[in-house]
């Protein structure tokens, strides 16, 4: 049994002021990983660059990292930050900015390697690496995994390497002017680790520590996800700690099923990444169910629910629905008995009638 974690961590109000020197000992020149515009919006990009500024630190931004980055816009990124000439990676935003800043910190590192490398396995370092989340779902400021989309086999895949960050800076208030859809969705993610560590085949005591815990504190959750409420101070920092917490239980396990299913329901119908897992979770849970009950009966307590049924209700009153067509479920389901890695994450035989049934509950089949 191994726990490992090598991310030196900080969740607090004002941490990326109160964590300077963390940050500016990183390095003398930092290339900065953010999306289209909201780090600028929730404050989250100022707050660095003033640190850097104080610092004496050069930067520079690169802010045109999408929605599930692909391998060529890492590759893209990476040849400005190599022409810069930076010597450590600082990755704000969501998970993407923050995968990304993974694969471009690797691909700065090793100058004479392209996207190509991402998928083989070599013995390639990255440059250090700092994250500050702005959404409350991946986990990615402490996990090593750095999800890029392959529009090669058309789907989006964890690269090979596992690359931690050196410092992850977390606070829930770049959350406050999120909009509910995207906290609903980024919340649902963090529940998908929660539980798809807990109940993965490498599970064990220490990351259902972290899954244990982080279930009581999404408990708190629920009133607000299914509610016109608006994010508080304290609201925001538990969603915020709740998503990190979730990130050390993955990063001990990996993700699971439901996480593998999403993969092709975003690439092929655009469906944001946590909505994409959580419409799998609750009939995946019932599988499970099946094999391990007292699992899910401390799953659903943890969390705060009766039974399956009312937690399959709340998470589809939450996330609504995805339609697929008939054709679509058997192209996915052939394309998920194929990942054989990413089965053996389940600790027992998934059958193609298990996917498929899966796909029966989660998701509206429609007639093309
Ligand atoms: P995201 O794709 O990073 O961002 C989604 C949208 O939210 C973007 O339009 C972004 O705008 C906006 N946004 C970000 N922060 C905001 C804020 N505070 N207020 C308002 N808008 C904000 O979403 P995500 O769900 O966090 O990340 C999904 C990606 O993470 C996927 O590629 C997924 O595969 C990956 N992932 C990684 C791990 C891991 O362990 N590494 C785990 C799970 C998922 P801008 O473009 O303007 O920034
Ligand atoms: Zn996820």
């Amino acid at each position: 049994m191994r726990f490992f974690d090598p991310t030196n961590t900080f969740i607090e109000k004002n941490c990326v002021q109160n964590h300077k020197k963390e940050l500016l000992a990183l390095g003398s020149k930092a290339f900065i990983v953010t999306g289209h515009s909201s780090s600028k919006k929730n404050g989250s990009l100022d707050d660095v660059t003033a640190i850097l500024e104080e610092g004496g630190i050069p930067y520079e931004i690169y802010n045109d990292i999408e929605e599930n980055p692909s391998v060529e816009t890492v590759e893209k990124a990476a040849a400005a930050g190599k022409e810069f000439g930076a010597d450590f990676v600082i990755g704000i935003g969501g998970g993407s900015p923050l995968d990304a800043s993974k694969a471009i910190a690797l691909l700065i590192a090793n100058p004479t390697e392209t996207g190509d490398c991402f998928y083989v396995a070599k013995d390639l370092k990255a440059l250090p690496i700092a994250a500050v989340p702005t959404t409350c779902g991946t986990g990615s400021e402490i996990t090593p995994v750095s999800v890029l989309t392959r529009h090669d086999i058309q789907t989006k895949q964890s690269i090979s390497y596992k690359l931690f960050p050196d410092l992850a800076l977390v606070d829930g208030k770049y959350l406050l002017g999120a909009g509910k859809n995207l906290l609903v969705n980024t919340c649902v993610d963090a529940l998908c680790h929660l539980t798809e560590s807990f109940i993965h085949a490498t599970s064990n005591v220490y990351n259902r520590m972290f899954s244990s815990y982080g279930l009581k504190l999404w408990r708190d959750l629920v009133p607000f996800l299914r509610s016109d409420e608006r994010l508080t101070e304290d609201m925001a920092q538990q969603c915020m700690m709740t998503s990190t917490i979730a990130g050390m239980a993955i990063a001990q396990t990996g993700t699971s099923i439901p996480h593998a299913l999403s993969y092709d329901v975003t690439y092929n119908k655009g469906v944001p990444h946590g909505k994409a897992c959580g419409i799998f979770l609750a009939a995946y849970l019932r599988r499970y169910e099946k094999e391990f009950p007292e699992d899910v009966k401390e799953i659903l307590s943890l969390l705060g629910f009766e039974d399956l049924d009312s937690f399959a209700a709340f998470l589809k009153e939450i996330l609504g629905t995805v339609s697929l067509s008939a054709e679509e479920v058997s192209t996915f389901t052939d394309r998920i008995l194929q990942n054989t890695k990413k089965l053996s994450t389940c600790p027992f035989i998934l059958t193609k009638e298990d996917i498929l049934a899966i796909y029966a509950q989660s998701v509206r089949q429609i007639q093309e």
